[in-house]
């Protein structure tokens, strides 16, 4: 699954840890599930067989249903048919067929005739709307296959489905294996009939009904098409070529060929992930697949490529090999995200991709750097705890850990080992002790070890580096604690491969060394120049170096690569802002950073100054750090809403980012009347402007703009067909500062006019605009009852946006208001929240005075 970029957020036990997993005793290996949607009426009917192996005699069979109505239920083995009487066990989403009689151990069939509806949750089998139309759709993963049939809704108890649907006349439907007939049925409908899957888990499978329309490709043997309502299959021609490519590498790369017979990447109205890689049927919404070239950004078509990067890889890593338990969803996660870049790279070397990943790597760190976090394996029995390990920990820090030690393995060696482990487990499941053992065993090098340290442990190493010199050798002393803001330590060690870098050796001159424990001392030849203990930005750890050798290097940056540049502005930012240094000592290594820059180095400074500016600036010092911010984005780009000649793509993103951070500080008239004309003439022709400079443009024009402009933005938001169009103008209107439209925008959250897969990502938004903060948290108090009925399981976005408050009686407030109102599947992003909230108020009391005084000095 890939979550949309909103706050990714994380921690009470839930209150409601009572769920239990399956008994072991009844084991399914096929599934017929036969599915007739009524989708005027927002029903369906649903017939299944299901063959199980009694592993001892039973006279009950668990499993998992909710929210369904039975017709009939029938089980036969062992020469006899018994019907079974249902009962629900709500609270853990399960039923037991109790049978008059006990039935012998070995085969059995398991009949049951139920009827559903299509719920508007966005999970189960769930109903979708157009304006013109309704389509019947599923999400399944985590645990709502249950909600759409009954089923054994465990990763660990895969089956193979037969699946078959009986749909209106002139209607299609998709699911994971090809059609292999369409036969008419009377009244109007046809069967259509798939081609039996290989052993998947049931959060795998999927079924799509309604007038989907293709286009159509393939590679290496294997059929593409990608797919969406009618007239939108056309935008879809940039994802089938990023597939194609996609598919091609990973062929190449896994030595195993793409395991399913055809792959569909289908765009859906509505949906409330980023995309879904059920097996062979990858699900998106549609501005993560859908691209119209003439209105489509850099930004936009990066998204969409790394998306459906993300969801090919996971046909090996999550489907061909699945995690034996939801504990371990970062050997899916954290694999797709790592093995994203990799393909990507290949097709677009020009994306920068490596550079992005370092800056990642410092985005998980921060992340991480809290007490809140979670080890990478967490326990989680209920749906509701399984939904919330979904985060920036099972993505971007695993990601991180792998990159890390890619790079001391050597990326062949790496590579060998996954190729060993997909082969061994292929159609099975594993748990994280079958991926380190198989890699250390690939390897010889003790991959456990290290794996086993980052993984089982919360939080990120801090190593405080301390070099001593003399008689030409360099004896480095390294310290480590757990990363937290300063005077929460916590002693804590990893097993770390640290590579460094010599300044000025462009080949890696240093072999990677282990450290364990609390302390280290690594003796390395030379004095003669700074060490960098971070070689490609790829080491999972945050580094305090002595004030002397911090000045070294601020003095050789230009030695350094680009993402050992990005690894050191970030690691110097995240420990200014958990108080471990002055932000004057930062704002002076920005002042030295070389010009021009890499485009992600440039994103992650203007992302550093927006914070300042958030934080730190008051009306009596905003005009002084108007003119510092604008002195320290100097250089990188052109400050200008033209485009000067040849500028090529990164060159464009990077001049967006200095807009639109200049724009957000404040201080340039000009700035503000060129993005409104550039705003008003993309209003009117959106395909006559960049779209990648238009999205600052639109930004700033909202910030600074009247009602006119509020009005017009709605409206075009309602009006427009471009998924992509769409996005932009319903985000645009949360960024308005004027109080009486910053009231009109959150009134429009809770109209209905918001699609429930938009609304999560709107309200986040709406948080995290300083000026339409507190009244947006007002209005979700208020409608708290209906967030929890609307959008049950993405209340993370709200909770994990809290975070942007930066005053303790705001914490106050929410504490209060959530010891009476439980906050479900936003319960680990509102502990994570509130201590951000508690790190922010001391992050201003201790830089508030050293800043002041750093801006004034200039
Ligand atoms: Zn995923």
């Amino acid at each position: 699954m890939k979550r949309i970029a909103i706050a990714l957020s994380t921690l009470f036990v839930s209150a409601s840890a009572l769920a239990v997993r399956l008994p072991q005793t009844v084991i399914p290996a096929h599934y017929a599930v036969s599915i007739a949607p009524d989708l005027a009426a927002e029903t369906y009917r649903g017939d299944e067989t299901i063959d199980v192996e009694m592993k001892e005699p039973v006279s009950s069979i668990t499993m998992h249903a909710i929210g369904l109505d039975f017709r009939d239920v029938q089980v036969s083995g062992g020469g006899k048919n018994l019907r079974a009487t249902v009962s629900s066990d709500a609270p853990n989403e399960m039923i037991s067929l109790a049978l008059p009689e006990p039935l012998p151990a070995g085969a059995a069939t398991i009949r049951l005739a139920f009827d559903g509806r299509l719920n508007r949750q966005l999970r189960g089998l769930y109903l979708s709307k157009t304006a013109t139309r309704k389509y019947a759709v599923t999400q399944f993963e985590a645990t709502d296959a249950r909600r759409a049939f009954p089923c054994f809704d465990e990763p660990a108890m895969k089956a193979t489905f037969d699946i078959d649907l009986l749909v209106d006349k002139g209607d299609t439907a998709i699911s994971n294996g090809r059609i292999v007939s369409d036969t008419p049925e009377g009244e109007g409908k046809h069967r259509i009939r798939f081609a039996t899957t290989p052993r998947i888990s049931t959060y795998l499978v999927a079924i799509l009904v309604g007038d989907f329309q293709c286009i159509e490709g393939g590679v290496d043997g294997t059929p593409i098409r990608v797919c969406g309502t009618p007239g939108r299959e056309q935008l879809g021609a940039f994802a089938l070529s990023a597939a194609e490519s996609v598919v091609h590498f990973y062929n190449d790369y896994y030595g195993i060929k793409y395991p399913f017979e055809k792959l569909d990447l289908i765009a859906i109205p509505d949906f409330e992930a980023g995309a879904m890689e059920n097996a062979g049927a990858v699900t998106f919404r549609e501005t993560a697949l859908l691209i119209d070239p003439r209105t489509a950004s850099i930004g936009q078509r990066k998204g969409v490529a790394g998306t459906v990067a993300h969801e090919i890889a996971h046909m090996w890593f999550g489907d061909l090999v699945t995690m034996k338990w939801w504990d371990d969803i970062w050997l899916n996660e954290g694999f797709a995200t790592f093995m994203t870049g990799k393909p990507l790279t290949a097709w677009k070397p020009e994306w920068n991709i490596p550079l992005d990943n370092a800056a990642q790597t410092v985005n998980s760190l921060s992340y991480d750097s809290q007490r809140a976090t979670r080890p990478i394996r967490t326990s989680a029995e209920t749906s509701e705890d399984i939904g919330q390990l979904f985060d920036g920990i099972a993505y971007g820090k695993t990601a991180a850990v792998l990159r890390m030690v890619e790079q001391w393995m050597g990326e062949d060696a790496f590579r060998d080992g996954i190729r060993a482990y997909l082969r061994k487990y292929s159609f099975g499941n594993a748990a994280a002790e079958d991926f380190w053992t198989t890699m250390a065993d690939a390897s010889k090098q003790p991959v456990d070890a290290v794996m086993k340290s980052f993984v089982d442990q919360p939080g990120a190493p801090l190593l405080h580096a301390d070099d001593a010199c003399g008689r030409g050798e360099r004896k480095l002393n390294l310290a480590q604690e757990r990363m937290l803001p300063l005077g929460r330590s916590v002693e804590q060690s990893w097993v770390i491969p640290i590579c460094a870098r010599k300044t000025g050796v462009r080949a890696a001159t240093q072999p990677c060394v282990m450290i364990s424990g609390p302390t280290s001392q690594m003796p390395l030849p030379g004095c003669d120049s700074p060490l960098f203990l971070n070689r490609n930005g790829r080491g999972y750890y945050a580094t305090d170096y002595s004030p002397a050798e911090r000045a070294a290097l601020r003095g050789r940056l230009s030695e350094l690569n680009a993402a050992e540049r990005i690894s050191l502005q970030g690691n110097e930012w995240l420990l200014a802002r958990n108080q471990r240094r002055d932000i004057s000592d930062y704002l002076t290594l920005l002042a030295a950073m070389p010009r021009p820059a890499d485009r992600p180095i440039v994103e992650a400074i203007a992302n550093s100054l927006e914070f300042l500016d958030r934080r730190l600036v008051t009306d009596a010092t905003r005009a002084r750090w108007q003119r510092r911010a604008a002195e320290l984005l100097r250089g990188y780009a052109p400050v200008s809403w033209q485009a000067p000649a040849g500028e090529g793509e990164e060159a464009r993103v990077t001049r967006a980012t200095v807009l639109g951070a200049l724009g957000e500080i404040g201080g340039y008239q000009t700035l503000i009347s060129g993005a409104r004309q550039i705003a008003d003439r993309f209003l009117r022709e959106p395909a006559s402007v960049d779209a990648t400079i238009a999205l600052p443009a639109l930004g700033i024009a909202a910030r600074y703009g009247n009602a006119a402009l509020f009005d017009r933005l709605r409206s075009l938001y309602e009006q427009s067909k471009t998924p992509d169009l769409k996005r932009r103008y319903l985000n645009a209107l949360t960024d308005f500062r004027d109080p009486k439209l910053v009231q009109k925008a959150i009134d429009y959250a809770f109209s209905g006019a918001v699609r429930t897969q938009d609304l999560p990502g709107y309200l986040a938004s709406l948080l995290n605009n300083p000026a339409a903060r507190a009244d947006t948290w007002t209005a979700v108090k208020n409608h708290w009852a209906d967030l929890t009925q609307e959008i049950p399981t993405a209340l993370g976005a709200i909770t994990g946006s809290l975070g942007s408050f930066c005053d303790p009686e705001a914490k106050k407030d929410f504490e209060a208001f959530f010891a009476t109102h439980p906050a479900g599947s936003g319960t680990r992003a509102l502990r994570r929240s509130l201590e951000a909230l508690d790190t922010c108020v001391a992050f201003r009391n201790a830089q508030q005075a050293s800043f002041e005084r750093a801006i004034a000095a200039k």
